[in-house]
């Protein structure tokens, strides 16, 4: 009974956290195109597009495929050189006048192949932080477990280092968005250093976590309060689901009491959550 009383308690102090993260007023908004693409808004109303694969997304709604939709972009992240994560890049930086920032070799190869034109490129590496958005906002590129590369004209081309970003927003909310990757032992490092308030997390498997890597990513390495699954559903090979990731969090009880179980928000494409 006691047992039963304690984990109670527990539970309500884990809404209570939760609820208190997201009634810091309107920290920052998110949209989710399906796969790894969010249009993130920022308290000051800067819009950054990660990982933009919309035209051609199966999963994405049909009155979100129209571009000029977006209204505004400021700046294009981009985690690797797939296509389920550029497709729409270019298009995107042509319309809105926006930069496109990705891995420094990456970088180097859409430049040269004249994909991207080099002064739309914010070049930079794994550690490096940059502020294209202006001081308040800093984006710092972080290790992925993945591979890249780029299709251009019936060619492949090394699409550099994969990698994933962590976002510090002006209200100091931190965000991070995993890319592609496999679990990795650093993730530990980024939940240490960073402390992100939310993860975006890969769930599909076959080529990234799983499910139940991405539970253990989440509770045991990162440690961060709230995860969204995302990279799953899209194709038929990424089977992963929310509901198994949920199932692989397990449940808070009295040893988790210090360190409470990462809340799962589930979006569906087209989904907008303001936090
Ligand atoms: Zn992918």
């Amino acid at each position: 009974m006691k047992n039963r009383f304690t984990i109670s308690l527990f539970r309500i102090v884990a809404a209570a956290i939760f609820i208190c993260f997201l009634g810091t007023a309107q920290a920052f908004e998110l949209q989710w195109f399906g796969q790894a693409a969010f249009k993130l808004t920022t308290e000051t109303g800067k819009v950054i597009m990660i990982d933009p694969f919309i035209t051609k997304n199966p999963k994405t709604p049909k009155a979100l495929k129209d571009l000029k939709k977006l209204g505004k972009v400021d700046l294009i992240l981009i985690t690797h050189g797939h296509f389920d994560h550029t497709a729409d890049m270019v298009a995107l930086s042509e319309m809105y006048d926006a930069q496109i920032g990705m891995n420094a070799d990456m970088g180097s190869v859409v430049g040269s192949l004249g994909i991207v034109p080099s002064n739309k490129l914010i070049r930079w590496n794994k550690s490096g932080t940059v502020t294209p958005l202006g001081p308040d906002i800093k984006i710092t590129m972080v290790h992925a477990e993945h591979s890249s590369t780029i299709a251009h004209k019936g060619s492949v081309f090394s699409g550099g280092e994969p990698v994933g970003y962590i976002i510090e927003l002006e209200n100091g909310k931190t965000i991070y968005h995993s890319g592609d990757t496999g679990i990795f032992s650093d993730m530990k490092l980024i939940g240490n250093y960073y402390k992100p308030d939310l993860a975006l997390l890969c769930i599909g498997g076959h080529f990234t976590m799983d499910p139940v890597h991405a539970a253990y990513a989440a509770r045991d390495l990162l440690e961060v309060p709230m995860v969204i699954p995302m990279h799953y559903g899209t194709f038929g090979l990424l089977k992963g689901t929310p509901e198994e990731l949920i199932e692989a969090l397990g449940e808070d009880d009295i040893l988790t009491a210090l360190n409470p179980i990462p809340k799962v928000l589930v979006m569906q494409p087209g989904d907008i959550k303001k936090f």
